[in-house]
Order: structure tokens, then C-alpha cells, then sequence
């Protein structure tokens, strides 16, 4: 399918999510949260007892995984083999064992034909670390969406105690630190921007202020 496609790639925390849900929203066009399936994919792996290290099961877990996004009024609904794990998956437990996941090329491969599926018109808003990169590396918009580490510590926190969790602002601080070292330093699609990506660093910004740069340079290339 050749409907378009805006890539939005970044770290953790450096608004993505926001970013890509109020793009969707106002272009009327399909959104996939690929960070989301890495997050069920560690989840299935914690439920059904497979280790973070097992590469080979890990790829035969993410190319069988039972899982269904959903639209509701709150947002997007995951549903793993039928159990609702939208908040589940949000756990900084779990954000670490995506990103161990992430690390192994049979993972990425697995995933790689059921986010590509995710393209259709009217269009196509993709959140992650490799869509601009591998996924939809001809892209029409690629935007690359960074901050300092401690920025987006304090949105994280922000984030998880508005959903309920109970976290501390330095121990987040040092994940968030080590997913970058992770997801940047693996061998396949490492963390990096597209060399026609857009580079926006918001530190300093309010979501306002980005989706204002944002929109206008999506609409200057579309
Ligand atoms: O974006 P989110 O924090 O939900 O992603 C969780 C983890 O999944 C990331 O730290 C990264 O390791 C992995 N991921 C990835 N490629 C993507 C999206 C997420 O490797 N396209």
C-alpha cells in the first residue's frame, strides 16, 4: 500500500507519544504505536515464562503474538491473547524488557510485516525508533523528536504517576539513561535519526509549542 506516512523517532520520553496520537487526530489518519508491540512482546515473554535472554523463543513468541489494538475513548486499547494489558505494558519494568527484546534482530523481523501492515489511506502517523530509518524508510515526513535525558525523566514521572504508578524521579532518570544506551547501541536498527529527518530537540518546549513546529513542517512537505 503506498498511503502516506509520517515517521515520528526518538528516545523515551521525548514526547512521541503525544506528539504522534494529536497528529493522528487532526489528519484523520492511522497511528501505530510500535514501541507498544516491543512492550507486548516482553510481556508475553514474562507470562508464559520465556527468558529475556532466549533469543530464538523470543522471535517465535513476536511472530505468534496474540495481540489486538483497539480504539476507545481513552485512547488506544492493547490486548494481549484477549486480557487487556494497556496499563500493564506502560510499567517501567516493562519498558526495560522491551528494549532488551528490541535488541534481537529475529524480534525486529518478526514485527517487521505486522507494522508495515499498519499502512493505509488515508494515511499513516508511526511512532518509534526505526520507522524512518527501516520500517518506513520512504516515508513523505520523517521527524526525528529528542530532549535532555532529565526532561524527559520529569515527563515520564509526570506521565506514570498521572496513570497511578508509584516511581522516583532519579531511579527513572537511570533507565532512561540505559534504555538510551541500549537502543542506541545495538547492532540492528539502532536508535538514530533518518538522514531526511527533521532533528527537533524540545527541551524547553510545551507539547503546544512542539505541535505548532510540528504541524507546520508537516504541512510544508505533505
Ligand atoms: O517507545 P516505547 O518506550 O514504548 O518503546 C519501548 C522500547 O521498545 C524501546 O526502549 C525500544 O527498545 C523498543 N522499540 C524499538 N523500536 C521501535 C519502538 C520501540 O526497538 N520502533
Amino acid at each position: 500500500d503506498r498511503a502516506p506516512v509520517i515517521t515520528v523517532d526518538g528516545p523515551g520520553g521525548a514526547g512521541k507519544g503525544t506528539v504522534c496520537q494529536l497528529l493522528a487526530a487532526k489528519l484523520g489518519w492511522h497511528l501505530l504505536d510500535s514501541g507498544a508491540l516491543y512492550r507486548v512482546s516482553a510481556l508475553a515473554a514474562l507470562h508464559h515464562n520465556v527468558d529475556l535472554e532466549n533469543e530464538e523463543a523470543l522471535g517465535l513468541l513476536a511472530a505468534h503474538l496474540d495481540v489486538q489494538f483497539i480504539g476507545s475513548e481513552d485512547g488506544i486499547k492493547v490486548i494481549l491473547e484477549g486480557e487487556d494489558v494497556s496499563k500493564a505494558i506502560r510499567s517501567s519494568e516493562c519498558a526495560n524488557a522491551a528494549s532488551k527484546v528490541a535488541a534481537f534482530p529475529c524480534v525486529r523481523e518478526a514485527l517487521l510485516r505486522r507494522q508495515r501492515l499498519f499502512r493505509a489511506a488515508p494515511g499513516l502517523v508511526a511512532d518509534g525508533r526505526d520507522m524512518g530509518t527501516v520500517v518506513f524508510n520512504d516515508a513523505e515526513v520523517k521527524i526525528f523528536l529528542t530532549a535532555s535525558a532529565e526532561e524527559r525523566a520529569q515527563r515520564r514521572y509526570n506521565q506514570l504517576i498521572e496513570k497511578g504508578f508509584d516511581v522516583n524521579i532519579d531511579r527513572l532518570l537511570a533507565e532512561i539513561k540505559e534504555r538510551d544506551a541500549r537502543d542506541m547501541g545495538r547492532k540492528v536498527a539502532p536508535l538514530v535519526a533518518a538522514e531526511d529527518a527533521l532533528i527537533l530537540d524540545t527541551t524547553g518546549l510545551d507539547i503546544n509549542q512542539v505541535m505548532a513546529r510540528v504541524t507546520e513542517y508537516v504541512s510544508d512537505v505533505l
